[in-house]
């Protein structure tokens, strides 16, 4: 791993993941080394314990039942909360760590990932004036959480009252003569992130391994099934950390998990009339309850979330045809355009983990992760959110090497910029398009050199979507994507547009064919 100075940033050339890095990482384990840490579970929560434990110098394996975020950490919203909403139910140490990390996110680790988004509340019929004046209380002191913080100013502004004309030019379809604008975080893609991270804590030398699952667990290690050999073969720990989310309980039968289902649909942001803002919109004009109008890069717009106790936590959830209608209705009680299903282009859900207390009340693991010693030996941690995955890598990584006794260094991950992270100036001067910036950060100029060697891949791998050939191609010579669902649905989003998916996984098939 080679290292520049550029500015005050120093950057490193990541290494590529690859199929053949994994297959010799997954071989030199054969041996029956005992590792210092196995994390199962390759979302955001796993990715981040790698990276800090690997960056402490603990010997370190990932190994994930399917691709990198290929569970809940696909689905979200995208968003790097400030904590404004923890802020209101007074969990006031919830809201400031997710304010810190919300910084540290935009300022050192990924600037290049996260913008700011600016984000219209409009001052609808069915709010009452008090709680208009409430809102703009709080989003003043969500202001002074950040300035607290000491997360600049210029990346997020204060909160201010905005006209009709204003909202306007902002959302030109919303329905308001007046409303808040504030700001917060917004991620170009989750599952960018996610692939981030992993290849960071990779770069560190963990060993991340796609495609094997942990069929049991214990303390000194598991029992792991390679998926596409249908080998198994125990790998020993001194520490085990159990990041499987939702399914968490199925490894560990003392965390007994409920879920919620968080839809989002998806409309052409053109039907919106291309706003430059999100939309806030309160359920029931009380503010326990918004839906979120949240434009995308890629011309598309996501409209969620629901939040809907589920029976079952299965493999994959969708939304149902209610969620649908609720968010189409939600959203256009703030809208001069009626969205209806035809609208729709696509569609997504995932699940939040919820647990009952003793007291038989449920307990949103959502707004708070937790973290347990169970029978197995184990650790696991579960819930949070992308926004704190950081904070909650670090308290894991804490508590695994204290349980196991090992010595690691202190955690190094809160000034340890992930792989394509440069400093906004550094960003500004890439010569490559604003959008390959934001999702490669200084990656992006591999990815115009691939275009540029080859004209076929600079082609757009469907029409009227902006990701070209260079985007899957670079996937699988980098960012280990192994299958054509992997380039579509991961490493890139065009999956989840329902009219392009066939065609985009034709393409996929074909180029993962001659790239390997
Ligand atoms: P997951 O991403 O589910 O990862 C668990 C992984 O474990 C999966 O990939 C799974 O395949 C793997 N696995 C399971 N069993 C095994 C096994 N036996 N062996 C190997 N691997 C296994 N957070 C924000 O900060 N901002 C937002 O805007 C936001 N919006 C959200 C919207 C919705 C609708 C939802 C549901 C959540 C949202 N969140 C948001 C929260 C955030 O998405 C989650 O907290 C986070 O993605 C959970 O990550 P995780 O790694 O814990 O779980």
């Amino acid at each position: 791993m080679g290292i520049t100075e550029s500015r005050n940033i120093v950057s490193l050339h990541w290494p590529s993941l690859t199929a053949d890095r994994r297959q010799r990482d997954l071989d030199s384990l054969a041996s029956g080394e005992t590792i210092d840490v196995l994390v199962i579970g390759g979302g955001i929560t796993g990715a981040g314990v790698a990276l800090d434990a690997a960056s402490r110098g603990l010997s370190t394996v990932l190994v994930e039942q399917s691709d990198l975020a290929s569970g809940t950490s696909s689905y979200s919203s995208g968003l790097v909360h400030g904590g404004l909403r923890y802020l209101a139910s007074r969990q006031i140490n919830v809201a400031v760590e997710s304010a810190t990390e919300r910084g540290i996110l935009m300022e050192r680790t990924a600037p290049h990932l996260v913008r700011s988004l600016p984000m219209l509340m409009p001052d609808l019929a069915d709010i009452p004036a008090k709680r208009r004046r409430l809102a703009r209380l709080g989003f003043q002191a969500g202001d002074l959480l950040r300035a607290s913080v000491r997360t600049n100013k210029s990346l997020l502004p204060a909160p201010r009252r905005i006209s009709g004309a204003e909202a306007k030019l902002l959302f030109p379809t919303v329905r308001a003569d007046s409303g808040l604008l504030s700001f917060d975080g917004q991620l170009e893609d989750d599952c960018r992130l996610v692939i981030a991270v992993a290849r960071t804590a990779a770069a560190y030398g963990a060993k991340i391994l796609p495609r094997v699952t942990a069929r049991w667990i214990a303390g000194d290690g598991a029992q792991v099934r390679d998926e596409l050999t249908g080998l198994e073969t125990r790998i020993n720990a001194r520490s085990v950390v159990n990041a499987t989310g939702v399914w968490a309980g199925k490894l560990e039968p003392g965390v007994r998990l409920r879920a919620r289902r968080g839809s989002h649909i998806i409309v052409p942001t053109s039907t919106l009339r291309d706003p430059r803002a999100a939309l806030v919109v309160p359920v029931d004009g009380t503010f326990h309850e918004l839906v979120s109008v949240l434009p995308q890069s890629d011309g598309t717009t996501y409209i969620g979330t629901t939040d809907v106790l589920v029976d079952d936590i299965g493999a994959r959830v969708q939304p149902t045809a209610d969620d649908v209608d609720f968010l189409l209705a939600t959203a256009n009680k703030a809208l001069e355009v009626a969205l209806t299903r035809d609208d729709v282009v696509g569609q997504f859900a995932g699940l939040r983990p919820v647990t009952i207390d003793d007291e038989g009340v449920e307990v949103d693991l959502s707004r708070k992760h937790q973290i347990s010693i169970g029978d197995t030996g184990a650790l696991t941690i579960v819930g949070g959110k992308l926004t704190t995955y950081r904070k909650m890598a670090e308290e894991a990584v804490d508590k695994a090497v204290e349980i196991a006794g090992i010595w690691a260094a202190d955690c190094q991950t809160r000034a340890l910029p992930l792989v394509g992270a440069a400093s906004r100036d550094r960003l500004a001067e890439i010569k490559a398009p604003q959008r390959l910036i934001d999702r490669y950060g200084v990656e992006a100029e591999q990815l115009v050199a691939l275009a540029a060697d080859n004209k076929d891949l600079a082609a757009p791998v469907v029409a009227g979507s902006p990701v070209t050939r260079a985007e899957l191609v670079f996937g699988v010579q980098n960012e280990l994507a192994m299958t054509p669902e992997d380039l579509v649905d991961r490493r890139t989003r065009l999956g989840l547009v329902d009219g392009q998916r066939a065609e985009a996984l034709e393409v996929a098939t074909s180029l993962l064919a001659h790239a390997v």
